[in-house]
């Protein structure tokens, strides 16, 4: 536990907080990996191992609220700011200097803070915690879980909680021809096949099939020939999903699925779509992993990948399999359980869709 803030100097206290003094090259990336703030005010901070911290922390002034700011080694990649709830004005991702990344917590102007009774903790080598306030009424956590790239195939999912304004404004669905198109829409399992089981009892079968009615409707709203493999809790081989694709002209098929990880490990959530061959099964994947992660903030990006799945091996036209979440892990069960959840993942996944119908006809 490192204590700091405890000089008097009030209006512009500055504090520095350290583990070792590694120095990151000016070009390296962000050294914040991620941030919360909780609903309990407490600000929770990942960072690469062995990282420099400053804190700060300046009383409001005619411009702006009370300020509690902390700058990291290396740059951020694309500043930004997300509003926040409660006594929390806003929170803002900059880079100051060149090669540096500066959180800014701004406060809204009636909030009384103690600083001078703030510690940052330090849990281990890469975790940090700081009490910021106390919350007078409920507050929703904010938060991203992955702030920039990290290392493996994991890739960023750099989407806000909170977008500036219009929270869900990027989810309007762009025009395409009117009954040109023919989509088929798998949801994955189904009657005595219920998929993956979750945290809970969630069962994949439910959530998919949900899922998949919506974007039928959303597709058919818009002029767009839609079909289900299946429509209730039915038990349904692998060959007659492909059939139907087959048998029809249809343009795209998309299978959708819930995940599971081995030993139902909590820690493991993301998101990812799988197509097997082709550009267009790629564009396709590409554009409809890139909507659903929008939706999904702090789940990490599993990518898009190349699986030799039956139903989009043997299926003739472009293919994908999508994994909306891990109904075992943590963030993405919790999520999944929600009906909005479900619907923005249905939004996304048919803004892909229509997207790509729009590029490649
Ligand atoms: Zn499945």
């Amino acid at each position: 536990m490192i204590k700091f803030l405890d000089n008097k100097l009030y209006r512009y206290l500055s504090v520095f907080l350290f583990l070792n003094s590694s120095i990151l090259p000016v070009k390296s990336s962000s050294a914040l990996a991620a941030w919360a703030i909780n609903t309990n005010g407490v600000l929770e901070l990942r960072t690469k191992s062995n990282t420099n911290l400053k804190a700060y922390f300046q009383k409001a002034n005619q411009i702006s609220g009370d300020r509690f700011w902390v700058d990291f080694p290396g740059e951020l990649k694309n500043p930004r700011t997300i509003k926040g709830n409660g006594q929390i004005k806003e929170i803002r991702l900059g880079k100051p200097d060149k090669g540096k990344t500066r959180l800014v917590i701004e406060f809204k102007e009636e909030t009384y803070l103690e600083p001078l009774t703030w510690k940052m903790v330090g849990l281990d080598q890469n975790r940090w915690r700081i009490k910021l306030f106390k919350p007078k009424y409920s507050f929703k956590k904010i938060g991203e879980g992955l702030v920039e790239k990290k290392s493996g195939n994991i890739k960023a999912n750099q989407n806000l909680i909170h977008k500036k304004k219009n929270n869900y404004g990027y989810l309007k669905l762009p025009e395409v021809k009117r009954n040109k198109f023919e989509v088929v829409i798998d949801p994955g399992h189904g009657g005595p096949d219920p998929g993956a089981i979750g945290i809970g009892g969630i069962r994949e079968t439910d959530v998919v099939l949900e899922i998949s009615k919506i974007i039928k409707n959303l597709l058919s709203e818009r002029g767009i020939k839609a079909r289900l493999t299946r429509t209730n809790e039915v038990d349904l081989d692998l060959p007659p999903r492909v059939s139907i694709a087959n048998n029809t002209d249809a343009d795209i098929f998309v299978s959708i699925h819930a995940n599971a990880s081995r030993g139902k490990r909590r820690d493991i959530n993301g998101l990812e779509t799988f197509y097997y061959r082709g550009w267009r099964g790629r564009l396709l994947a590409k554009g409809i992993q890139k909507e659903i992660l929008r939706v999904s903030p702090g789940s990490p990006d599993r990518g898009v990948k190349q699986g030799r799945f039956y139903v989009i091996k043997n299926t003739r036209m472009p293919a994908v399999l999508v994994e909306i979440g891990f109904l075992t892990g943590r963030l993405d069960a919790r999520r999944l359980e929600k009906i909005n959840h479900r619907k923005r993942l249905a939004y996304a996944i048919t803004k892909g869709i229509l997207e790509y119908l729009d590029k490649v006809g």
